[in-house]
């Protein structure tokens, strides 16, 4: 469908959504269930009848995130990586990422996900410290952790972490040691995100009744900093804000979220961008499924977005890429004038030494990486 008489491009990307949680971390704003198991098989029927509305797409990246995709029992998991092979067609080299928690690592589920193409593993490990981990509510050890990436990474190489810093109470030394780990361990991407309190989340609560103390802006920057010297030594090159990589290893599916190209999304609270409408499904597990078994649409919010809009956008986003992005490039592809557009955030950030713009290439300068979102909102108008 093209909205606005844009010839927008076909999608070769796909997101699921699995809601289910073991438990809901006090800091988690997903869309996500604790303790309703019990919903698995409608969910699952669900995730079909979505998928099937897409006729067969030709796919290139997948991406089964959460909410926690090997929760699901094994019999499930398998289910549901049938139903994406059987409602996607896999075209070429196919990027298939799951995100796991370490508790879920067993050899059976590995096998599972190998068996079912998955080849790249992301785990939510956000410390190896027992009194972080306790924290964030985490349901794993530090050791247990350590011993899931080495397990996961003899049976699919392509493994991502994620760590969290500046929790509360958190010092430099225990930032270090958390980093120093990880980087030891065999893994290839490495995502590091600043606790965040999301209005809503328990941790929210306790941040405002003065539970919970947020860390100093100062040190936080020093330890995004000391994440990037740490990870660059490590050979973890710094490819975008929050994430760094080993050659060939960035992630090729967040990559897709930025060109252009739009992407599929199906599961509660997924967002999707498809011929220019951007539509993100009910965030309540039990309407999305109620929804779809009434035979109603799953869309909870629709929008159409503009070519300039999109070209803002794929502007916000990618300049989160320390190679920056070629403004006259995007501009040109969405038929828009984005330059002109743009010039208040571009003339404005490159007056703030954040932004460097030269011609065939924008990008963050030393200072700006730490005022990321600040030049994306601008870029966004
Ligand atoms: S495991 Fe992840 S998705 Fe699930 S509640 Fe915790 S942070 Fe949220």
């Amino acid at each position: 469908m093209a909205v606005s008489g844009f010839d927008w491009p076909t999608p070769l990307s796909a997101y699921i959504h699995v809601p289910f949680c073991r438990h809901r971390c006090g800091y988690c704003n997903f869309s996500v269930v604790a303790d309703r198991d019990d919903l698995i098989a409608r969910y699952l029927r669900c995730i079909d009848w979505e998928l099937k509305q897409l006729d067969q797409p030709s796919i290139e990246t997948v991406f089964l995130g959460g909410g926690t995709p090997t929760h699901l029992p094994l019999d499930a998991l398998k289910t549901l990586i049938g139903i994406i092979r059987r409602r996607l067609t896999f075209v070429g080299d196919v990027e298939f990422s799951v995100e796991a928690n370490p508790e879920d690592i067993t050899a059976e589920k590995l096998n599972c996900l190998v068996d079912g193409g998955v080849n790249r593993i992301s785990l939510g490990v956000q410390s190896f410290a027992a009194d972080k981990l306790k924290l964030l509510e985490r349901g794993h050890s530090g050791a247990s952790a350590a011993a899931a990436i080495e397990m996961a990474a003899a049976t699919i190489p392509n493994v991502s972490m994620d760590l969290i810093f500046s929790a509360p109470g958190e010092t430099m030394a225990g930032w270090e040691s958390d980093l120093k780990l990880a980087l030891s361990l065999p893994i290839v991407h490495l995502s590091t995100y600043a606790l965040t309190y999301e209005k809503g989340t328990a941790f929210w609560s306790r941040m405002t009744r003065g539970d919970l103390k947020t860390t100093d802006e100062s040190i936080e920057v020093d330890m995004y900093q000391t994440a990037r010297r740490m990870a660059a030594d490590a050979g973890l090159a710094h490819y975008e804000v929050s994430n760094f990589a080993k050659a060939e290893h960035r992630c090729r599916h967040n990559l897709a979220y930025w060109d252009g190209r739009g992407w599929y999304a199906a599961g509660p609270g997924a967002a999707r961008f498809v011929g220019g409408l951007r539509e993100v499904n009910h965030r309540s597990t039990t309407t999305y499924i109620k929804r779809i078994e009434a035979d109603d649409s799953p869309t909870g919010e629709s929008e159409a977005v503009t070519p300039i809009q999109c070209a803002r956008e794929r502007a916000a986003f990618g300049i989160r890429l320390m190679e920056g992005i070629d403004i006259d490039r995007i501009g040109k592809e969405m038929g828009v004038a984005l330059r002109d557009h743009c010039s208040d955030a571009i003339d404005r950030s490159v007056a703030e030494g954040l932004l460097e713009d030269t011609v065939g290439r924008s990008r963050l300068t030393e200072r700006g990486v730490l005022f990321a979102d600040t030049v994306a909102t601008r870029f966004l108008g």
